[in-house]
């Protein structure tokens, strides 16, 4: 037989495009339309009910960059159409397919009621009755990538310019030919399943010659006449059964809504109504429809804005066809939130689905942050969690995961069951290729027979439609394809496990070989994110103590507020820094609105403690008792020891810790010192350390010849995706900043000494000051920067002469350990590592630590010296100038602090981690002794990390603790107020079963942890 194939296909692709297409709608009669231009930022429905609309035409231009149109659209069902579809069908000058990042609508009725959402691949509202009356709130939303990741002025309305973006192409009310419609659909379901089959298949081949017999009934010129025809030719090809071996696909609707991303939180809120209101339209068009929609934050939003589309919701959620997923406020970076950030996360996403709609999530939904903490199976099983999906591991540039299905386990031990849809996208859309796809890379087959695959337009939402679900019908039992089952995330992971609970195991981070600069752009959003946790903790703390100890009022719906604030911003193209300018912007001026805020809480809970008076309060919420210099509200410089949770009243301290010996600053012919008896740091000329001396052991901490705290600065352009990658290459473009300005000393002792040295380079500037306070054992360095330069990156390099083979990094609730050479490929591709508050390095007998206040991202690096010495260098990210998504990200001015520390083990790192992000608090007024602290922990491994009232307003106090070494603690916890009893919790605060606490005869209770064990206690009182 000869070889037409190509010519076969050729034909069928033609016709679909050119004539099946085009005929999909029979007739159609123009709508009469008006609109009203929004003079500024979006309003509710009731407002542009009664708003002045003028005459408006098909082919007018509309929306200059982020403003709202609202179109009326009227007009009258000819009758001859009588018992057709009907449908209104709006074109508003869509670019592209992409729904999420452009022109978008939500259309009502003209009573005000929400129908569903317009986009690109879904532009039709059905019609019922002879009268039409809509209205459509349509939103100019630039395309932001649209050229690519140039530089755009689009991505904040106050640089955007005021040129309308959009034409509007179509507004009109047609008739949807059904026969056509279901014609297309068979056509492209096999012709896309026949592409992926090899062409030795039979089966491609009775595919072909189907659709070639299909092509053969059709009149070119009369498609609509003999649709039916058409398709009965296609009928044996699709009722031929699935093999038995086929690959299962559990399909389940989605719409993946970045809370923030190319446009801003007001934005997002819109998005949800439209994608939901398709969601909850669809639901009712298709029984089996089942949609998985995570993000308690957007349920959250409709609900206020729009309670009939929450009331659909709620109906199709007890229908079974919507299922929340995920139990998180949103979905959070993997990475960057702290730990009780991400506790958090859990709390309040779950508790909120469970109280608005009884249903309790059992797995954690995050298809799309950019890497996933090994913290994350303890954290999760602690929120009753049973299972982990995302996708986005697909992405690594450099080594191809490989697992599927497999038990992830954490760095306390604890193992949760973890799934990667094999298509590779959280995006589905049913086509031939990317089913083929899921069969072909599905990494357990022979083991395991299905994967997820999580279907509808995402990104931006629109969701799933109406064609993908009539090619789910269609590809439920078909030969040569995976057989495709809608079902909820919970009914596959009960499957998956059911065939595959002896699967593979994965210990530690799911670290993603992409978008590594997501630890450090936008650095002020990110020292935002963590002053702001840090407060919280602080704030809850004082709250806590002041409300069992002074009848303090807790403030609860203020803390559940802040928290959900901060919560949304660690959405992860927020916190990561990936947003728009305006979301930066916003998400800067809310950082400072929350810190007031708690402020004041905080402010407030320790005066109704300290009562009124001239006295001062020194005040450490750390874990850790510190012993510390602190500056007196005089001015004066006070050594003083504080508690750990607790606080001292200065002028009634019981007895003044003996002053250590004091600390010096010279300048003379060697050049700039600073001294404390501990730590003697030399200043070089250029203002750089020639010498850190550990003098406690003697031992130099930087390798000979080297210079430390050097400033280094790099070309850093990625390939693509700026603002979210930092590509390798940028090690190669480095210039050191040795050139120096000023160096001087500021305060030189006897309890602090500072040494300020000041840099010019391109159109920036630093100021660091290097400070050393008596008896401490930190090196302090603050730095003031003023960032004009344009993709660069900033680190600053401590090379250490330490042998250490690895790097251990904070994370939410204990560390990981990272190599420091390159010897696999999966060691080489973390050049660039993220941590919280430390980094540490040692060889056996000695170790040094790097803590920060807001820097997340570093590399460690190792080299050999002539003098056999190994050389370990510890850099800081300090800040990057990506110009794309927001062209002026990072530019202006920064504060970050870091503090280095000689002879530290990893305990030193964990208590100069708090000490540098908790600093004492100086309080005046106060005339009383400060009450002992709520509650203390005996020894150093065990560590408290959130001190609060019980959220059921019981009054009973809530403690989480956790081992911070990697180690096992055996512990006492005493608390300052009489306990009746103990329950263990779990994050939510409910009972865990197990062995149950006894308090001893002192009040105490024994607690013995695991390595890295969260424990989390209910003290009722
Ligand atoms: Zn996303």
């Amino acid at each position: 037989m000869h070889d037409d194939r190509k010519l076969v296909e050729e034909r069928i692709d033609r016709v679909l495009r050119e004539r099946v297409t085009p005929a999909l709608y029979a007739e159609s009669t123009p709508l009469e339309l008006a609109a009203w231009h929004v003079p500024d930022e979006p309003v509710p429905v009731a407002q542009a009910l009664t708003a002045p609309y003028e005459p408006f035409e098909v082919g007018t231009r509309w929306g200059r960059p982020w403003s709202t149109t609202w179109l009326r659209a009227t007009g009258s069902v000819p009758a001859r159409w009588a018992g057709r579809r009907v449908e209104a069908v709006f074109d508003l000058g869509f670019v592209g397919d992409w729904p999420g990042n452009q022109a978008e609508a939500l259309v009502y009725d003209l009573a005000g009621r929400p129908i569903k959402g317009i986009e690109p691949r879904n532009q039709y509202v059905p019609i019922a009755g002879d009268q039409v009356g809509l209205l459509l709130e349509m939103a100019a939303n630039p395309d932001i990538l649209a050229n690519g990741f140039l530089p755009t002025p689009l991505g904040d309305k106050t640089t955007a310019g005021d040129d309308p973006l959009y034409r509007l192409v179509r507004a009109e009310l047609a008739v949807l030919d059904e026969e056509v419609w279901h014609l297309r659909l068979d056509v492209e379901v096999l012709r896309e399943l026949m592409a992926e089959l090899p062409t030795g298949d039979p089966r491609r081949h009775e595919i072909l010659r189907a659709l070639e017999r299909s092509m053969d009934a059709l009149d070119i010129h009369d498609v609509a006449g003999t649709a039916a025809a058409a398709r009965s030719h296609l009928v044996a090809a699709l009722s031929s059964p699935a093999h038995a071996s086929a690959h299962t696909i559990s399909a389940v609707g989605h719409a993946h809504i970045d809370s923030a991303w190319l446009w801003p939180i007001r934005e997002t809120k819109r998005k949800t109504a439209r994608t939901f209101a398709n969601v909850t339209a669809l639901a009712k068009d298709y029984p089996e429809f089942v949609f998985a929609g995570p993000q308690a934050q957007q349920y959250a939003w409709v609900k206020e804005r729009h309670p009939e589309i929450f009331e659909r919701m709620r109906e199709a959620i007890k229908a079974g066809q919507w299922v929340p997923v995920g139990g998180m406020w949103v979905e959070a970076d993997g990475n960057l939130p702290g730990g009780e950030a991400l506790a958090r996360q859990l709390v309040h996403g779950k508790r909120f689905f469970m109280e608005e709609f009884g249903v309790e999530c059992r797995g954690v939904w995050l298809p799309d942050s950019f890497g996933y903490t090994a913290a994350y199976p303890q954290l999760a099983r602690l929120a009753g969690m049973e299972w982990f999906l995302t996708q986005k591991i697909s992405w690594n540039q450099t080594n191809k995961f490989p697992h599927h299905t497999f038990w992830w386990e954490g760095i306390d031990g604890t193992r949760i069951f973890t799934h990667f849809p094999s298509a590779d996208t959280y995006n589905g859309t049913f086509e031939g290729a990317e089913l083929a796809h899921a069969v072909r890379n599905y990494a357990e087959k022979g083991a395991g027979t299905r994967s997820l695959l999580p279907f509808g337009h995402g990104d931006g939402g629109g969701g799933p439609t109406r064609e993908m679900l009539e090619k789910a019908r269609r590809l439920r039992d078909l030969e040569g394809s995976p057989a495709v089952v809608i079902q909820s995330p919970d009914e596959f992971f009960a499957a998956a496990r059911a065939e595959l609970g002896e699967a593979a195991v994965w210990s530690g981070e799911l670290y993603l070989e992409l978008h590594r600069a997501t630890y450090t752009s936008q650095a002020r959003t990110k020292a935002g994110n963590r002053r702001s946790e840090h407060l919280l903790r602080e704030a809850e703390l004082w709250a806590a103590s002041a409300a069992v100890h002074a009848e303090f009022a807790y403030p609860y719906a203020e803390l559940d507020r802040l928290w959900k604030t901060v919560l949304l911003h660690q959405f992860h193209d927020i916190l990561p820094g990936s947003s728009i300018a305006w979301v930066h912007r916003e998400a800067e001026a809310t950082y400072a609105r929350v810190r007031t805020e708690l402020e004041e809480i905080i402010t407030a809970a320790v005066s109704a403690m300290a009562g009124d008076g001239e006295a001062t309060w020194v005040c450490n919420a750390a874990p850790r008792p510190r012993a510390e210099v602190v500056t007196a509200p005089d001015g004066s410089a006070v050594f003083v020891e504080v508690p750990a949770s607790g606080a001292v009243c200065l002028s009634a301290a019981p007895s003044s810790p003996p002053v250590p010996p004091p600390v010096t600053a010279t300048s003379g012919g060697t050049g700039t010192v600073l001294d404390n008896g501990l730590i003697r740091v030399e200043f070089d000329a250029a203002g750089l350390f020639s010498s850190v001396l550990d003098l406690a052991t003697g031992r130099e901490l930087l390798a000979a010849g080297t210079r430390g705290n050097l400033l280094q600065l790099h070309t850093d352009l990625p390939n693509q995706w700026d603002a979210w990658d930092i590509d390798a290459h940028y090690r190669r473009q480095r210039t050191d900043l040795t050139e120096v300005d000023a160096i001087t000393i500021v305060d030189s002792g006897p309890l602090i000494g500072a040494v300020r040295v000041e840099r010019s380079f391109g159109a920036s500037r630093i100021v660091q000051t290097v400070r050393l306070t008596a008896g401490s054992s930190r090196l302090e360095i603050k730095n003031e920067i003023d960032w004009h330069e344009r993709e660069k990156i900033l680190k600053v390099a401590f090379p250490f002469d330490v042998h250490a083979d690895r790097t251990a990094a904070e994370i939410q609730f204990g560390h990981v350990f990272r190599a420091t050479h390159t010897n696999t490929s999966w060691d080489a591709a973390r050049f660039e590592i993220s941590c919280h508050r430390w980094i540490h390095l040692g060889e056996p007998g000695y170790g040094v630590a790097l803590a920060n206040d807001a820097t997340y991202g570093h590399d460690v690096t190792r080299t050999t010296r002539t003098d056999g010495g190994t050389t370990t260098t510890a850099r800081l990210s300090l800040v990057r100038a990506p110009r794309c998504p927001d062209p002026e990200a990072d530019q202006g001015r920064h504060e970050m602090t870091y503090t280095l520390v000689p002879g530290a083990a990893i305990g030193d790192a964990v208590a100069a981690g708090y000490a540098l992000n908790l600093p004492l608090r100086v309080t005046s007024g106060g005339a009383v002794t400060p009450p002992p602290p709520l509650v203390t922990l005996d020894g150093t491994a065990a560590c408290v990390e959130a001190v609060k009232l019980a959220d059921d307003r019981s009054g009973d106090v809530i403690v989480r603790v956790y081992e911070a070494l990697g180690g096992r603690a055996t512990t006492r916890l005493r608390a300052s107020f009489p306990i009746t009893g103990v329950t263990v919790t779990d994050l939510l605060e409910r009972p865990l079963p197990g062995q149950p606490i006894a308090v001893e005869a002192d009040g105490a209770l024994p607690i013995s942890l695991r390595p890295f064990q969260v424990l989390t206690l209910r003290l009722s009182r």
